[in-house]
């Protein structure tokens, strides 16, 4: 059996307008393509998600102000958010069926995938794809609710942020399909956001590994999950606009290539700004083994992802750690670090919501040398100050003031790209 499996996010599906547009999108397609069935993944109508997690805040929250947590309330979280998604998997059905095309929708659990028990960030465990294979056999296309599953006890889960990327990544390779589309408002990826900045230029074929990194920066591309299983499953990924037609990007193993004449490509093929992260810092730490993971446990164990650790020389035995989490987990890490800091015997915690981190991520940056100081050299051009930094083989992140954010992404992209 021939399959494509497409998935189409949030604002592709934000209005019953644009519900009506996708339809016939894929109803042509199906035209086109008579051979082939069709799995469509789809996201909530845009906004939804957002919306249902606001309101289980103002009914929810404790009485100390603490927000739901996937913890004590998953449970029920899951059950709201997953809702999301089954709108927009029944409307687009119906706006499937109304031309014609028979299709069906089904719930995360209906499609066979069943996932752990971690409510809010579920992962996958299996996925029995009997259910789809009959649907298809009957000649429906079928729509399946992105982001969501079913434990193994029946209860509904979700996979965390952004996951119907992660289904859809999920479904092609269980299904073994023969293409993975993901379509949204962008027309590929580009070498930083086309809407924050001018002059970016189009990817036409990128690395896995590069995406990865640039998800990892906040990057609005993908959910990064998604593209681990893709990269673990050699599944190439089509990144394309649902409404403007043409070739947008793919993510696969082959070499990064721009769209466009070069002559040199750019050693740099993204320039990423995270503005939602935020830096917490302990001193007086005991420079001693142990110790590291005495503070990071705790946190991971909280559910919490702890990114750009950066530890001081150590001084007289002591030293002081640095590291940023995303600002919605930074209440909640303040509170774990400052416990483990008493346990241990550390000095002062404190935190700073105003850091914004540019990145850079490229796989040509290895052979380019001087790159990273190009790239502090732009900044301090701009009189902007570094606050941290950290490296890799293909990514170099500064941390500076938020308010130097859209300035820094602007200046560092015309430097290596424009
Ligand atoms: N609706 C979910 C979210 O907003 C999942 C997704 O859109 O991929 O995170
Ligand atoms: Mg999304």
């Amino acid at each position: 059996m021939k399959i494509i499996v497409q998935k189409y996010g949030g604002s592709s599906l934000a209005t019953a307008e644009k519900i009506k547009k996708v339809a016939q999108k894929i109803a042509a397609l199906r035209r086109r393509r008579k051979g082939t069935s069709l799995v469509v993944v789809v996201s909530a109508m845009g906004g939804t998600t957002d919306k249902l997690i606001n309101l289980a805040n103002v009914v929810g929250k404790s009485q100390e102000g603490e927000l739901l947590s996937g913890g004590r309330d998953g449970r029920e979280l899951d059950n709201l958010l997953s809702t999301g998604e089954r709108v927009s998997s029944s409307l687009l059905a119906l706006a499937l069926n109304s031309l014609g095309q028979s299709a069906v929708s089904l719930s995360g659990g209906e499609a066979g995938i069943i996932t752990d028990k971690v409510y809010t960030k579920a992962k996958i465990c299996s996925l029995d794809t009997n259910r789809i294979k009959k649907e298809l056999k009957r000649g429906k296309i079928v729509i399946v609710a992105g982001f969501q599953g079913v434990s193994e006890e029946g209860e509904v889960t979700t996979l965390g942020r952004g996951a119907s990327d992660l289904s859809a990544v999920a479904l092609a390779k269980a299904l073994d399909a023969e293409r993975c589309e993901i379509f949204s408002d962008v027309k590929g990826i580009y070498t930083a956001d086309p809407s924050a900045v001018d002059g970016v230029r189009k990817i036409s074929q990128i690395s896995y590994d590069e995406v990865l990194a640039m998800a990892g920066c906040g990057a609005r591309v993908m959910q990064g999950r998604a593209i681990e299983l893709a990269k673990k499953s050699g599944i190439p990924l089509s990144i394309r606009s649902t409404f403007v037609k043409g070739k947008g990007t793919i993510i696969g193993s082959l070499p990064t290539k721009f769209a466009g004449k070069f002559v040199e490509a750019p050693s740099v093929t993204n320039v990423a700004l995270n503005e939602k992260e935020a830096k917490v810092s302990v001193f007086r730490v005991l420079d001693r083994p142990g110790i590291a993971s005495r503070i990071f446990a705790p946190i991971a164990r909280g559910g919490i992802n702890v990114d750009m650790i950066v530890q001081n020389v150590s001084k007289d035995g002591y030293t002081d750690l640095s590291f940023t989490v995303s600002d919605e987990d930074l209440e909640r890490t303040v509170k774990i670090t400052r416990k483990i800091a008493k346990e241990i015997g550390a000095g002062k915690v404190s935190f700073d919501r105003d850091i914004a981190r540019v990145s850079i991520i490229g796989l040509g940056m290895i052979s380019h040398p001087g790159v990273a100081a190009r790239m502090f050299s732009v900044l301090a051009k701009n009189k902007i100050n570094i606050k941290m930094i950290t490296t890799s083989e293909i990514k170099i992140c500064t941390i500076i003031r938020r308010k130097d954010g859209k300035r820094a992404l602007k200046v560092v992209h015309k430097e290596f790209v424009e």
